[in-house]
């Protein structure tokens, strides 16, 4: 397939100061946009200028929800070289999760292609500043006009950018995370490993009533027992627990982190004792108290990790690390950055040079 490319009309003002960047607030000058249809396959694929899209009020997408998307980074690095991050892996979670949904898969070749020209094109939009760096949403959606609940036979696909500033302005900010037994994001057999926007909505309810109570993300627990930790926020959990790293299995109910499955190879490689299993609401709770659980983090590609400081659990809260950043936590935290922003080497070849 050829990739169009289409000329700009118009540009949008430069980033003025790149450290007040809010995540996912702005956009940058172009898109890669691409049509499907039964029959006919992916087609019409070109990098135009960014606008809105028009579609009509019965298009599937708007109704039933099948939609998948991704997120990743790209990386300026002090050669000013731009890397993307294990690109590869994301695009095959794109296709996992565009089975799952009943969508037409991507050409995996073709499209880092053009996510790689869509970002020498718009290269001037990746930030410079410390701790930066180029947030990147592949998309699909349902666009055949029609009501009742079927797979659709047109399909839209798009990538945006949008230049996002340090996760971590003030330096980290350990978190509080409300452990909820009321509600649940996935259930096996359910949608919990595909990247699809119906995960996301059914989980705005409990993130909104956690924050309500002071709290800053929910911990999902396994639907069936309501003992097991799953995920917290949007992001994967690891365990500090006597001395092993503990993080939750990939049984199909939880998003098959590319930060996660990073930080067990990094783990490995520094000797550390894994263990894929999930972990117990006593676990945390009591080994909180008794120590054997000695620091707690969220991994994912918007923070790469985000320390937890405390657990609440109905009415028992308990402080991790003293509400500090735990020293396992900072040193995943600065391997993987090092990787991405290239202080560091990368024996796994995990970053791809534009
Ligand atoms: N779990 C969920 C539900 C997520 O949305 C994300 C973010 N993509 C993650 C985990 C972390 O995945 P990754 O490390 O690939 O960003």
């Amino acid at each position: 397939m050829d990739l169009q490319i289409l000329p700009l009309t118009e540009r949008k003002p430069p980033i003025e100061d790149e450290a007040s960047l809010v995540f996912g607030r702005t956009f940058t000058d172009r898109m890669f946009v691409m049509e499907y249809d039964t029959g006919r396959g992916w087609h019409s694929a070109r990098i135009a200028p960014y606008a809105p899209f028009t579609l009509d009020p019965a298009a599937l997408v708007l109704h039933y929800a099948q939609e998948i998307f991704e997120g990743l980074k790209a990386f300026r690095r002090p050669d000013g070289n731009i890397a993307l991050f294990r690109p590869r892996d994301n695009i095959a979670r794109f296709n996992r999760s565009a089975r799952r949904l009943c969508m037409p898969p991507v050409d995996e070749d073709f499209f880092l292609d053009a996510l790689k020209e869509l970002i020498r094109l718009e290269a001037d939009w990746v930030p410079r500043s410390e701790g930066t760096s180029l947030y990147i949403r592949p998309t699909m959606i349902a666009t055949q006009p029609v009501l009742g609940v079927k797979p659709s036979d047109q399909y839209l696909c798009y990538i945006i950018l949008s230049p996002v500033g340090p996760y971590y302005k003030g330096g980290f900010k350990p978190v509080r995370i409300w452990i909820s037994d009321e509600y649940i994001r996935s259930a096996p057999g359910g949608t919990g490993e595909a990247k699809t926007g119906g995960n996301y909505a059914a989980s705005l309810l409990a993130a909104r009533e956690a924050a309500e109570r002071g709290f800053d993300q929910v911990l999902w627990l396994d639907a069936v027992k309501r003992q097991y930790v799953e995920e917290v926020g949007s992001m994967n959990i690891c365990f500090v627990y006597d001395d092993k790293i503990v993080t939750s299995p990939l049984h199909g109910t939880i998003l098959d982190g590319i930060t996660r499955r990073s930080i067990l190879t990094l783990a490995k490689e520094m000797g550390l004792e894994i263990e894929e299993r999930a972990m117990s609401i006593d676990e945390i709770m009591d080994g909180a108290s008794n120590g054997r659980l000695s620091e707690a983090f969220g991994t994912g590609t918007a923070a790469v990790v985000s320390p937890v400081g405390q657990f609440t659990y109905r009415d028992r809260t308990v402080t991790l690390s003293n509400n500090q950043v735990g020293p396992l936590t900072m040193k995943f935290f600065e391997a993987l950055t090092g990787i991405q922003y290239g202080r560091q080497p990368d024996p796994h070849d995990w970053v791809e040079l534009l």
